[in-house]
C-alpha cells in the first residue's frame, strides 16, 4: 500500500485498501473557519438537531481566518457565529480574534489596517495555525472545510478539504465515506539551487501534469531530496496539491517531521501520540516522476490558472502594477525571511504588501535581527506595506476594504497559491504566482524576474 492507503486503511480499520475502495473512516480533528464554519453549523444543526452535540469536543478545531479584519458586518457576524457555537458547545480549540467570550469585534479605524486588532489567542491563517497549535500529527486524518487543508500532508497525514455538508455530519459522528485515491508518485532527488525555492518545486510539477492532473489523486512526495527540505518547505508543496485537483498530498514521516511535530504538541498541550506510517514496498502508483532539485529554476504559473508554467527568466516583459505575499503558502516565517534577503538594500518600484499567516510569524519577523535591524524594519525600509493582522487577507479576495485586494484591473506577481480569474478581487486582473524570493526580485524591478539575478 501507499502511504495514503496505509493511513486510510488503518481508519477504517481495515487490514488492506486499494484505489478505488470506498471506506468509512474515523477523523482525528475537523477543523473549520468563518466562511465555512456557519454552514457547516448549519448542517450540523438541521440533521442531528438543536440540542446535538459534537462527537468528541477535543477533536473540532475552529479557526477564524478568511474575512477578518474588514468593516464588513456580516463578515464578522460569521465570527460571531463561531463564537456562540463554541460556548455552546465547550470547545477548548476555538482560536478567536477577541479575547472576551461575550464580545463582538469591530474594526478599529485608529489603528488601520497595519497596527494589529486582535486579542491573544487569535491564530491567524488556518493551516499555518494547525501545525502551530499542535493539531498535525503523523498517521491521523484531518479534514477540513477548505480545500487547502491537504497542507498538512507534510506531516506524514491524510489531510483533505471537505464540504460543509460532509463537515456537518462529520461533527455529528466523527466519520466520513472516502473514496481511496490513486496515488501519483513525485521521486525528488538532489538538493535546490540558491535563489530556487519549495513553491517553484510545485509549480514545476503542477506545469508537468495541469490544474487537473491530479484530480482525486494523492500526490506522494519521497526521495533523498526530501531530507533537504525544511517542513515549511514540505508545507508549502502539499499545500498545492490542490492546485492540480489533488485529493491530498503526503511526505514521508522523519525526524524533521518528528521534532516539529513532538515540539508544538508539548508547547500547547495537545494530544503528543502518533502513529506514523511507512513506505511499503508494494506501493502501487498510478504515475512516477522523478525530479532532480538541482536542475530546478524559478518558476512562475501564469495568469490564469496554476499550471501555466513558465520559468522566470522567460517574462522578464511582464511589466507589473503590484506584488504580494503572503498567505498558508507563502506567509511562514521562512518565505519573509527569503523575500527580505533579496530586499535588504533596495527599494520595490511597484506597490508591495506583505501579509504573515500568523501572529507568531509577526512576532518572528519583528524580533529576528540581522545587524542592527529586525526583518520588518528591513522590509518597511525597502517600501514593503506590512501589516500585523496577520490573515488570508488578499490571498482570495475578500470583502472590497480587504488589505492589499486587487480592486482594478492590474497584473500582480504573487507568493500566494491560486490565480484563476477573480481570485484576489478584480476579474480583469491577471496574477502571476511564484516563490517569495522570485515576487522580491520582481518588486524591485516592476517586471518578472528572476531571483538569481538578486543574490549576493
Ligand atoms: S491564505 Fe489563501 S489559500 Fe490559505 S486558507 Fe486563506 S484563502 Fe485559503
Amino acid at each position: 500500500m501507499t502511504l495514503t492507503e496505509k493511513i486510510l486503511a488503518r481508519a477504517a480499520a481495515r487490514s488492506r485498501v486499494q484505489a478505488g475502495d470506498n471506506v468509512w473512516v474515523k477523523a482525528d480533528v475537523l477543523m473549520t473557519h468563518d466562511v465555512c464554519g456557519p454552514g457547516t453549523i448549519g448542517v450540523f444543526k438541521r440533521e442531528f438537531g438543536r440540542d446535538a452535540r459534537v462527537w468528541d469536543k477535543t477533536k473540532v478545531v475552529i479557526i477564524p481566518d478568511h474575512y477578518i479584519f474588514t468593516a464588513d458586518s456580516k463578515s464578522n457576524r460569521n465570527v460571531d457565529l463561531l463564537r456562540d457555537f463554541v460556548k455552546e458547545q465547550h470547545l477548548p480549540y476555538f482560536y478567536d480574534i477577541i479575547d472576551d467570550p461575550d464580545g463582538h469585534w469591530v474594526f478599529d479605524p485608529s489603528k488601520g489596517m497595519l497596527k494589529r486588532q486582535y486579542g491573544s489567542r487569535y491564530a491567524g491563517v488556518c493551516h499555518t495555525a494547525l501545525p502551530e497549535k499542535g493539531h498535525t500529527r503523523p498517521g491521523e486524518i484531518l479534514l477540513g472545510t477548505d480545500s487547502h487543508t491537504c497542507m498538512a500532508g507534510a506531516f506524514n497525514e491524510f489531510a483533505t478539504g471537505i464540504g460543509n455538508t460532509d463537515a456537518g455530519f462529520v461533527m455529528g459522528t466523527g466519520k466520513l465515506l472516502l473514496k481511496v485515491p490513486e496515488t501519483m508518485h513525485f521521486r525528488l532527488e538532489g538538493k535546490l539551487q540558491p535563489g530556487v525555492m519549495a513553491k517553484d518545486i510545485i509549480l514545476h510539477c503542477i506545469g508537468e501534469i495541469g490544474f487537473d492532473g491530479a484530480t482525486y489523486r494523492a500526490l506522494q512526495f519521497d526521495g533523498t531530496g526530501v531530507a533537504g527540505l525544511s517542513i515549511d518547505d514540505r508545507m508549502t508543496i502539499a499545500n498545492m496539491a490542490i492546485e492540480a485537483g489533488g485529493k491530498n498530498a503526503i511526505f514521508e514521516f522523519d525526524a524533521k517531521t518528528q521534532a516539529f511535530v513532538d515540539y508544538r504538541c508539548k508547547l500547547n498541550g495537545t494530544k503528543p501520540t502518533y502513529e506514523p506510517v511507512e513506505r511499503d514496498r508494494d506501493e502501487q502508483f498510478i504515475y512516477e516522476c522523478g525530479i532532480d532539485l538541482s536542475r530546478l529554476e524559478p518558476t512562475v504559473a501564469c495568469h490564469p490558472d496554476p499550471g501555466q508554467r513558465k520559468l522566470a527568466k522567460e517574462l522578464g516583459h511582464v511589466k507589473l502594477d503590484r506584488a504580494y505575499i503572503g498567505s498558508c503558502t507563502g506567509g511562514k516565517t521562512s518565505d519573509f525571511l527569503e523575500f527580505a534577503n533579496i530586499l535588504r538594500d533596495r527599494r520595490v518600484c511597484i506597490d508591495t504588501y506583505g501579509v504573515p499567516a500568523t501572529p507568531e510569524i509577526v512576532h518572528d519577523l519583528q524580533t529576528a535581527y540581522w545587524d542592527d535591524k529586525t526583518v520588518w524594519q528591513i522590509l518597511l525600509d525597502a517600501g514593503v506595506q506590512m501589516t500585523e493582522n496577520a490573515g488570508c487577507a488578499a490571498c482570495l479576495g475578500g470583502p472590497v476594504d480587504t488589505f492589499g485586494r486587487i480592486n482594478t484591473p492590474m497584473k500582480c506577481i504573487s507568493a500566494t497559491n491560486r490565480n484563476f480569474p477573480g481570485r484576489m478581487g478584480h476579474k480583469e486582473s491577471q496574477v502571476f504566482l511564484a516563490s517569495p524570493a522570485t515576487v522580491a526580485a520582481s518588486a524591485i524591478t516592476g517586471r518578472i524576474t528572476d531571483p538569481r539575478e538578486y543574490l549576493s
